[in-house]
């Protein structure tokens, strides 16, 4: 008798319009097991090859990733509702953290230790398959940032997109083959988290997990993950501050208050959606945010005018909705109405600041202003919550600048602008917006382990 096996599908559906795009199998635990198998097979070689073949093949897949970067940003559009300017930019974030990564090839060394009675040395090993699971909201770049420097370190990666999202992803692993890579070395699993996510986290020969997204799942995943003292790199979520004091260039920070929260339609982990204002120029303050929140242009993402494009699903615009009463205090800016999942940009004032839309990622185009006295309550306030990603600092005063983002206790801070991720600087989070870093001069180091020779010379 044949034995008949039915798959589950995702629909990844256009968040502009509601259409289906494409119908993706979910990949099976079963499959997980295979992929497993024969990526381990492909690291073994590819650790042994030469450094700079290794180099080599990494910017071969960056140039073809160059030579694609249209395709991969329309497609971006279609599967996530990013705007076509972001969504240029994330593809040509891939490319420029596999070049970066490629340069870390040859120069991932380790030490001579100076000991007594013979010589020193670390070595710095491949840690074998990396499992990676990535979010929705940035799905090339966040699926690059640890696929890049695993890679580079000589390990293989088995990359499980999310359910909503896997067409870049997808579209990732045929460019990596056209650049000649390895077959296997580099696998796309879509599916569910409960079931291929799952697999990877259970599967002994994984030796690392990089998961981000919510925290929720963050701690599943840790948890699970000690059964087998499997390593973790956890990016979690996050409820940022943009601390704007009274002696900032207040007109600078007004302008750049809007997109830090509405970029990506505030479905962004690095969001600074507590505004907190120093008393004295708080009704300034939102008197010039105002204009800026309402000329917002939201609408169809694939128009180079847009600013801010539709939420991921309606999954999301319901939990969105949720946090933001019928009435809301605060200023309000438009957005389309007919099929599609939109959400206005709002700014929510007059809320204590443990409402859950204060102190809760909301995880969409939604900000709470909050006063504050001093230097001392604006740190009070900035470090009252859980999470601890990101977070802005507004002040003309270098030494407050200083002790601010000392006193902050977050990631990744910015002083007079929002800028919060580079490839070639660290990032992650304190508290629970996670575990360990991410890109940055150490990026490749997190995928390897140390290992001690002493090899005496009294023999
Ligand atoms: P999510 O936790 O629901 O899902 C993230 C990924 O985990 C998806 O691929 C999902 O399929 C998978 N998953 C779900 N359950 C799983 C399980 N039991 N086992 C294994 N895998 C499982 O998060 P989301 O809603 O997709 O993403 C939004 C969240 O991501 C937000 O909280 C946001 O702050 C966070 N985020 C963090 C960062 C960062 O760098 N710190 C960056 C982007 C997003």
């Amino acid at each position: 008798m044949r034995h008949v096996v039915s798959y589950a599908y995702h629909e990844v559906l256009n968040p502009a319009t509601g259409q289906v795009v494409e119908r993706v199998r979910a990949t099976t635990a079963a499959e997980v097991d295979e992929a497993v198998a024969l990526a381990a097979q492909a690291q073994r070689a590819w650790s042994a090859a030469s450094p700079a073949d290794r180099a080599r093949l990494l910017r071969r897949f960056a140039a073809v990733v160059d030579g694609h970067l249209e395709e991969l940003a329309q497609l971006e559009v279609r599967e996530a509702g990013h705007t076509i300017g972001n969504a240029r930019w994330e593809a040509g974030n891939v490319r420029d953290l596999l070049d970066f990564a490629a340069g870390g090839v040859e120069r991932l060394s380790g030490r001579q230790i100076p000991v007594a009675g013979g010589l020193d040395i670390t070595i710095l090993e491949p840690l074998g398959v990396i499992g990676v699971i990535a979010p929705w909201n940035f799905p090339m770049p966040i699926a690059a940032w640890a696929t890049a420097p695993a890679l580079a370190a000589g390990n293989a990666v088995l990359l499980k997109p999310a359910e909503t999202t896997p067409l870049t992803a997808l579209r990732l692993a045929g460019l990596a083959l056209e650049a000649g890579l390895p077959e296997h070395l580099f696998q796309v699993l879509p599916g569910a988290g409960g079931e291929a996510g799952n697999a990877l986290v259970e599967h002994p020969g994984v030796a690392k997990i990089v998961f981000t997204g919510s925290t929720r799942v963050g701690k599943q995943i840790m948890e699970k993950s000690a059964a087998l003292v499997k390593r973790v790199t956890l990016e979690l979520g996050g409820k940022s501050p943009n601390i704007v004091f009274a002696d900032s260039d207040l007109e600078a920070a007004v302008a750049a208050t809007p997109m830090s929260f509405l970029d990506n339609s505030g479905q962004d982990c690095c969001a600074r959606t507590r505004i907190l204002v120093q008393s004295s120029v708080y009704d300034r303050f939102l008197d010039l945010l105002a204009p800026a929140i309402e000329s917002i242009v939201v609408g169809d993402p694939a128009d180079e005018n847009t600013q801010m494009g539709p939420l991921i699903s309606q999954a999301q615009l319901d939990r969105v909705r949720a946090y933001v009463p019928d009435e809301p205090k605060g200023i309000r800016g438009s957005a389309p109405d007919g099929p599609g999942f939109w959400f206005p940009p709002t700014v929510l004032t007059d809320l204590a600041p443990d409402a859950p839309a204060a102190c809760e990622e909301v995880f969409g185009p939604v900000a709470v202003v909050l006063p504050f006295d001093d230097e001392a309550d604006a740190i009070r306030l900035a470090n009252a919550t859980e999470y601890g990603l990101s977070g802005s600092i507004w002040t003309r005063d270098i030494g407050r600048a200083i002790r601010v983002s000392r006193a902050v206790a977050a990631g990744n801070l910015s002083v007079n602008s929002h800028s919060s991720v580079r490839y070639s600087t660290p990032f992650g989070g304190y508290k629970q917006s996670g575990l360990g870093r991410e890109l940055g001069p150490d990026a490749l180091t997190a995928f390897t382990e140390t290992k001690n020779v002493f090899i005496s010379t009294e023999a």
